[in-house]
């Protein structure tokens, strides 16, 4: 299957059902078509090798701007 790149934040922790995005870094993690349509992600890894915990996952936003220093470093490359 086809991977492709995509900007991604960990959620999961919601307060009000509403998801805590502010003061979240923004990864790039490498998923499937299939993940990038339905916005979420699980067991994937972020270019700087982070993953979610257990209950948490990937929510995926192509429009959102990529803030972890170190995935950055690597879509430049
Ligand atoms: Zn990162």
């Amino acid at each position: 299957m086809e991977s492709t790149l995509s900007p991604a934040t960990l959620s999961g922790k919601t307060v009000n059902g509403i998801s805590i995005e502010q003061g979240m870094v923004v990864h790039v993690v490498r998923c499937t078509e299939t993940q990038l349509k339905s916005g979420m992600a699980k067991q994937v890894y972020s270019l700087c090798g982070r993953t979610h915990d257990k209950n948490d996952y990937w929510s995926l936003s192509h429009a959102a701007h990529v803030t972890c220093p170190k995935c950055r470093k690597k879509i430049a490359n």
